[in-house]
């Protein structure tokens, strides 16, 4: 073979083995780790979810499934590394029910401050947060804002879905329940689109999920317990009629955007460069121009 075919065959391998390069980081060889590293463009993708009662019907692990039927759906159409499944989060509320795993504040915040550092040590650029989990709503925005506390080589961005009107039209249509919160008609459909032998529907009402307002006209103030006042079941909504095809439209138009979230991330460097110019400025606030 000449030295010229010999180039060819290796480049065309080389290719080859690019476009084959697995998703999921767990899947990676470390030689592929470095070439997914290129081809990412340094983004990895957190899907966090939780382990948690969902009524008596779904699965402990909904959450942590979906977001990664997200993220996964998400880097078909525009690659980056989706990390390992991810369940540490925010979720008291649900300690009194079987299979709640609810570590303590400590080790919530350093297990996903350390997994981002350490990402961010091994090359990854951009860390795309993906929540599937109601309960870390407050807590991820404020771990985003910390990230400001001191210089990172890395920047943290939490995904946020945009309502799509035509899309909420069609749900809205198909829907046959009006109430909902959690592990409801919504939420069965998204797993039930993916994970049919994960659900089961006709359990969806041995339990009740309506709102038993147990600290109603107690208003204008805020308290932990508020949930478990409202739905001691850990169950807000009816399971039992859930539809896959509701399921794909919510699991696909988030991937959609989170594709495209991604796509924007690969070439625009705003946040990083911002970051950058942030952490030497409040080295020396003094100099900052008044
Ligand atoms: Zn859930």
């Amino acid at each position: 073979m000449t030295q010229r075919i010999v180039w060819i065959v290796c480049l065309c391998a080389l290719t080859a083995y690019a476009a084959d390069l697995p998703v999921q980081m767990e899947e990676l060889t470390a030689p592929e780790f470095v070439q997914a590293m290129e081809k990412s463009g340094k983004i990895c993708i957190i899907p966090i979810g939780i382990i948690e009662k969902h009524g008596p019907h779904l699965p402990l692990g909904t959450d942590m499934i979906d977001a990664r039927e997200v993220a996964l759906r998400a880097v078909a159409q525009e690659y980056a590394v989706v990390f390992p499944p991810y369940y540490f989060g925010q979720i008291y509320e649900a300690k009194h029910q079987p299979g709640t795993m609810a570590y303590s504040p400590e080790l919530v915040w350093m297990m996903l401050q350390e997994t981002c550092d350490e990402l961010g040590r091994n090359g990854f650029d951009k860390i795309i947060l993906v929540n599937g989990h109601g309960g870390n709503n407050n807590l991820l925005p404020y771990f985003c804002q910390t990230q400001l506390q001191s210089p990172r080589s890395y920047a943290v961005i939490l995904f946020q879905s945009a309502e799509d009107p035509a899309v909420t039209k069609k749900i809205q249509q198909l829907r046959k329940t009006s109430t909902g919160g959690h592990a409801d008609e919504e939420e069965t459909s998204m797993i039930l689109s993916h994970r049919p032998d994960l659900v089961h529907r006709e359990r969806g009402r041995d339990q009740s999920g309506e709102d038993q307002q147990r600290l109603a006209g107690l208003d204008n103030g805020y308290t932990g317990i508020w949930w478990y006042a409202k739905f001691p079941n850990h169950y807000a909504g009816d399971g039992s009629e859930a539809d896959p095809q509701i399921g794909n439209l919510i699991l696909d138009t988030e991937a959609r955007q989170l594709a495209e979230l991604v796509r924007s991330l690969k070439t625009d460097n705003r946040i990083k460069e911002l970051q950058q110019q942030f952490y030497q400025q409040s080295l020396k606030p003094l100099e900052t121009k008044q």
